[in-house]
């Protein structure tokens, strides 16, 4: 069977998905990274509609429209922060692919877009986040039929040639 899961490097902002997810905080009010580099991009309106959510617990996810991004949805999700490893980080991270997957299924979108979740601000060491990231998409991937396409964003060189190990390394 064809791998649904693709390695893509550059900005998530500029794709054109039914969804890209956001690692958002827990306010959902906005920050840095690729939180405010989506924020940017979509306009007011996103922030408009996130103030009418109760922000989002860690391992969560809330979805809303795109406004002016060329993709439909953005997928919230807040990832943990890290904080040695011994505080449940690895099952939250695991819990925001998979929520978000969840979100995506529910709503019917069938291509999705992940960034790095808790790999920038957060602090999470790339290389474990990454297995985490690939291991979880891998076995939705194996036990769901949609979303139908996965993208997973490196935002640089170095991380999509880390992401291609460690999808390789999958098999
Ligand atoms: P967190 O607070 O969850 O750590 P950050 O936004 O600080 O979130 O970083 C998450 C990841 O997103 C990092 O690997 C960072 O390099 C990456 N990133 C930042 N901006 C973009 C973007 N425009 N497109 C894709 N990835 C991005």
């Amino acid at each position: 069977m064809t791998s649904r899961i693709e390695i893509v490097q550059g900005d998530i902002t500029a794709l054109t998905v039914d969804a890209i997810v956001n690692a958002a905080n827990a306010s959902l009010l906005g920050g840095g990274g690729v939180d405010g580099a989506i924020h940017r991009a979509a306009g007011p309106g996103l922030l408009a509609e996130c103030r009418m959510i109760d922000g989002c617990p860690t391992g969560e996810a809330r979805i809303t429209g795109g406004y002016r991004l060329k993709a439909k949805h953005v997928i919230h999700t807040v990832g943990p922060v890290w904080r040695g490893g011994q505080t449940g980080e690895a099952e939250l991270l695991a819990s925001c692919y998979r929520n978000s997957l969840l979100l995506a299924r529910e709503a019917g979108l069938h291509s999705i877009a992940f960034p790095g979740i808790s790999t920038g601000v957060y602090g999470y060491p790339m290389e474990q986040a990454a297995s985490i990231a690939f291991a979880e998409v891998r076995r939705w991937e194996e036990a769901e039929d949609q979303p139908k396409q996965i993208l997973m964003v490196a935002f640089s060189a170095e991380a999509a040639a880390l992401y291609r190990r460690v999808l390789a390394e999958l098999g």
